[in-house]
């Protein structure tokens, strides 16, 4: 099995987009905490723990605008795709995590449930908001969704956090959210990989 991961957002032909963002709050030593630095983070350390397990059965995409990434990932041919992106709401108390999958997958609803799981009970202990359907934003354009819809294999959007909430800010800031989530997700990709 061969699976894929992604940062959602980042270098779109020549323009920068951090994806949501928190100016309250630093990340590592950039001035501001963004959606995109903190998945290239996550997606940096998941390979870095999984690289000897799973070595060239786990490919990081990097950002390259969607619709690019998507064909990349479709010639690939992977078994499961994600990409990791930190949801934001004007409520600065929303917190918590969901896994988004296509519903045109059984598959990747399972995927989907196991992730959810790894990280509601795993070390980063996130608030459960569900799984559910993410299959209806048709407009590219308009961002994530595309990606659902666009891949020809198990698809998957996890949205670990809200990073416009000042209590999750804060864990990626001082405390090491950003390695929790890692180790979840590293935990629950190796499972997946095995029972392949
Ligand atoms: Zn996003």
């Amino acid at each position: 099995m061969r699976i894929a991961i992604s940062a959602g957002h980042g270098w779109r032909s020549g323009t920068y987009d951090p994806g949501a963002l928190n100016s309250k709050f630093r990340f590592r030593n950039y001035p501001t905490l963004t959606e995109h630095l903190v998945n290239s983070e996550i997606v940096r350390i998941i390979k870095s723990i999984l690289k000897s397990q799973l070595g060239s059965d786990l490919i990081s995409v990097e950002s390259m605008g969607l619709e690019k990434k998507v064909e990349i990932i479709n010639q690939l041919g992977v078994d499961l795709a994600i990409e990791f992106h930190l949801d934001s709401s004007e409520d600065k108390s929303l917190e918590g995590c969901k896994v988004l999958y296509n519903p045109s997958s059984e598959q990747g609803k399972n995927y989907a449930n196991s992730i959810q799981k790894a990280l509601c009970t795993g070390v980063s202990r996130r608030k459960d908001l569900g799984t559910r359907e993410g299959y209806f934003r048709l407009d590219p354009s308009r961002g994530t969704l595309y990606f659902l819809r666009a891949t020809k294999m198990p698809a998957l959007i996890v949205e670990s956090e809200f990073i416009s909430s000042s209590k999750a800010a804060s864990e990626f800031q001082d405390g090491f959210l950003v390695e929790k989530l890692a180790f979840d997700l590293s935990e629950v990709l190796w499972e997946i990989w095995k029972r392949s």
